[in-house]
């Protein structure tokens, strides 16, 4: 049995046509699946004969609700559980500008940050495309709002699971399925530059967030392994090519620990780094996880390091926390289920 909701547009026809029927009806089923149907039975335009065929070859791959947290700020937290018992993570939050949710692409993750919860226990297995999609669905049957923003920022590393964080963005973007226009969506990499060079010419369009949490090697390397591997300069060197190439901004992710990277000089480092490039600095107050010893840095800290950053012309936000009264962040809910 396989997940239906993998098949792009052109491969469903394809099946279809393998099993006697007519292109459109791929189309059709293509729309029913963008709409979230959580069986074929609803689809009510398909005739009783393909239902049945439908049934025998694949199965519709939505997530089933292990735990659903409600924060008072309408952030909603789900546990989601795939077929085999693969569980991950997805946040739905409420913005100025629109719903969003946070989804994740990778059950687990194998890079190793020190701060973070998904990683504690290494990668357990990649999400398809199907899967990443099924999320959305998921969480807009739950709550019943549109979901108009994607952020691949959840467990797990995207460009780690490229193939499938590609084909996860071709379905959602489809015209006759999910139809979300690729500037809506934020794809978020701890910084493997092959990733961030193949995105920049396959996906112009989406949004690139690339999580920095440190003004240079030698702290970078600290708190995460793939340092080890694309070292500072040469990620910085990828990101403004990135800049370069796209036209369009990256969002550099930066969590402030306590005595780790939150100094009037660490903000003057990275200020020097960022001149001059297409940036936005998104200051993450840190998320203190059982297990790990970092520190959130104090919110005069906090400010200090923004305002170092401004004075040096960088654009700077601190990331608002929605949720944190329902632990909405990276992997807890997971290991604390
Ligand atoms: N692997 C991708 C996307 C998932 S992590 C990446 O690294 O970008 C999403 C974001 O949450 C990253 O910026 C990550 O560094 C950050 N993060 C992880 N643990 C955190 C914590 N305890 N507090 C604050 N941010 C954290």
């Amino acid at each position: 049995m396989n997940n239906i909701l993998d098949l792009n547009r052109k491969e469903l026809a394809e099946a279809l046509t393998g099993l006697g029927e007519k292109p459109f009806r791929g189309t059709q089923v293509f729309e029913w699946l963008g709409r979230g149907v959580s069986s074929f039975a609803e689809m009510t335009n398909i005739p009783a004969s393909l239902i049945t065929k439908l049934k025998e070859d694949y199965y519709i791959g939505l997530p089933e609700v292990v735990k659903k947290q409600e924060s008072k700020d309408g952030t909603v937290k789900c546990l989601f559980r795939f077929k085999d018992g693969t569980e991950v993570e997805s946040v739905f939050m409420k913005y100025s500008y629109g719903n969003s949710i946070c989804i994740s692409s990778q059950s687990g993750c194998r890079m190793g940050c020190t701060f973070c919860a998904s990683t504690m226990d290494g990668l357990e297995r990649n999400l398809t495309g199907g899967e990443m999609l099924g999320e959305v669905l998921a969480m807009r049957n739950l709550t019943e709002e549109e979901i108009g923003h994607v952020v691949i920022m959840g467990m797990g590393e995207p460009f780690d699971n490229y193939e499938e964080l590609s084909r996860f963005i071709n379905l959602i973007h489809d015209e006759k399925g999910y139809n979300l226009g690729l500037r809506n969506i934020t794809v978020s990499t701890c910084g493997i530059i092959p990733g961030i060079k193949e995105f920049g010419d396959a996906f112009p369009q989406v949004n690139l967030a690339v999580s920095l949490h440190a003004p240079n090697q030698e702290i970078r390397q600290r708190t995460m392994p793939v340092a080890k591997k694309y070292e500072y300069e040469e990620l910085m060197a990828a990101c403004r090519e990135y800049t370069e190439k796209t036209r369009r901004r990256i969002t550099f992710e930066y969590a402030v620990i306590d005595g780790v990277n939150d100094s009037e000089s660490c903000a003057k480092e990275l200020a020097d780094h960022l001149k001059g490039m297409l940036a936005h600095v998104n200051l993450i107050p840190l998320n203190e996880v059982k297990g790990r010893d970092y520190k959130q840095a104090a919110g005069e800290s906090v400010r200090r390091f923004k305002d170092t950053l401004e004075r040096r012309g960088v654009a700077v936000t601190i990331r608002r926390t929605l949720g944190a009264d329902i632990d909405a962040a990276c992997g807890q809910l997971r290991r604390n289920n």
